[in-house]
C-alpha cells in the first residue's frame, strides 16, 4: 500500500530541462528528493516547501554528482532534517565535492553554491523511510551513471520511482565516469523489476514510462561503439566522428555538452588515447 502523495517538480520552468528535484507532498510532511545544482534554482525550491506549509521530513539523493545535491544547503537551511543516501555515495560527494567546486564553480559563478552540505544519514540497500503511508525504498545500485547510485521506489507496487539518472529523456548522456558497463548491467536488472506502466520521475528532464529503457540502452552500446570505432591517430576527426553518430540517434540538442566531454574519458578508458588528467 502506498498513501496519498503529490510530487512538485523544481525548477517549474522546463527550460533547458537541465536538472530537476522534486518535493513530494504527504499527508503531514514533505520529502525532497535531490537538490538542485544553482542557488536560484535551489531557492526556488525551497520557496516551493515553504509554500507548502508542512515539515521537510528527510531529503533522498539519488546520487553521487554535484547537480544532485550541491543546492541542498538552500533547501534545507534552518532545519536539521536527515538527508540519506547509501554509505557509498556520501563517501563519494565527500571524495570529489572539492574538485567539483574547482571545476563546476568557475563555471557557475555565484549560481554555484558557495556552502554545501552532504548526505548525513547512511541507509543500506532494500531499506525504506516511511512518512505518513508512504514508503520510500532506497535501492544501492553502486557505480552507474555516476560513481555511485541509488534510485529511491515508492511503495510496494514500485510504480512511482525517483530514478535519478539511469534514464535520460532523448538528451545527450555524461558517461565520463566510465562505469558505462556497470550502467548497462543496472539497466538490464531495474527494467526487468519494475511493473510496465511505472513511472520514472528522472534527473533531467522527464517523468518517462518503461520505454525509455531502450533508448538509454541503445545510447550508452553507441556511444561505446562509436568510440571504440573511429580512427584516434585523428583525435579532432575522431572526436567529431562521435559527435554526427550520436547526434543521429538523438537529434537533440539538449546536454550535448555532456556527451562531448564524455568522449576523451571513454577513449581514455578503453585504451585509445592517453588519460589526460
Ligand atoms: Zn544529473
Amino acid at each position: 500500500m502506498s498513501g496519498d502523495l503529490e510530487i512538485h517538480r523544481f525548477p517549474t520552468r522546463v527550460e533547458g530541462a537541465f536538472v530537476n528535484a522534486y518535493l513530494v507532498e504527504t499527508e503531514s510532511s514533505v520529502i525532497a528528493v535531490d537538490g538542485l545544482l544553482t542557488v536560484s534554482a535551489a531557492r526556488e525550491m525551497r520557496a516551493g516547501l515553504d509554500r507548502l506549509g508542512k515539515p521537510l521530513g528527510a531529503v533522498l539523493v539519488t546520487q553521487s554528482h554535484p547537480d544532485h545535491y550541491a543546492g541542498l544547503a538552500e533547501v534545507v537551511a534552518g532545519s536539521d532534517v536527515p538527508i540519506v543516501a547509501p554509505q557509498g555515495v556520501i563517501d563519494t560527494i565527500s571524495a570529489d565535492d572539492a574538485i567539483k567546486d574547482q571545476i563546476i564553480g568557475p563555471m557557475f559563478g555565484d549560481e554555484w553554491p558557495a556552502q554545501r552540505v552532504f548526505p548525513n544519514t547512511p541507509i543500506r540497500d532494500g531499506e525504506s523511510l516511511t512518512f505518513d503511508d508512504v514508503k520510500f525504498t532506497v535501492i544501492d545500485l553502486g557505480p552507474s551513471e555516476s560513481p555511485h547510485d541509488s534510485p529511491w521506489v515508492v511503495g510496494d507496487d514500485e510504480k512511482i520511482v525517483f530514478l535519478g539518472d539511469q534514464i535520460y529523456d532523448h538528451q545527450h548522456c555524461y558517461l565520463a565516469d566510465g562505469f558505462y558497463a556497470e550502467w548497462l548491467a543496472n539497466i538490464g536488472q531495474l527494467r526487468a523489476r519494475f511493473p510496465d506502466d511505472a513511472v520514472f520521475h528522472i534527473g533531467h528532464g522527464g517523468p518517462v514510462g518503461s520505454e525509455m529503457w531502450e533508448w538509454q540502452r541503445g545510447y550508452i552500446e553507441l556511444f561505446v561503439d562509436t568510440v571504440s570505432n573511429a580512427d584516434w591517430s585523428e583525435p579532432e576527426q575522431a572526436k567529431a566522428t562521435v559527435v554526427a553518430e550520436m547526434k543521429a540517434y538523438e537529434p537533440s540538442d539538449e546536454l550535448q555538452f555532456l556527451m562531448e566531454l564524455s568522449i576523451e574519458p571513454i577513449a581514455a578508458k578503453l585504451g585509445l588515447v592517453a588519460p589526460t588528467a
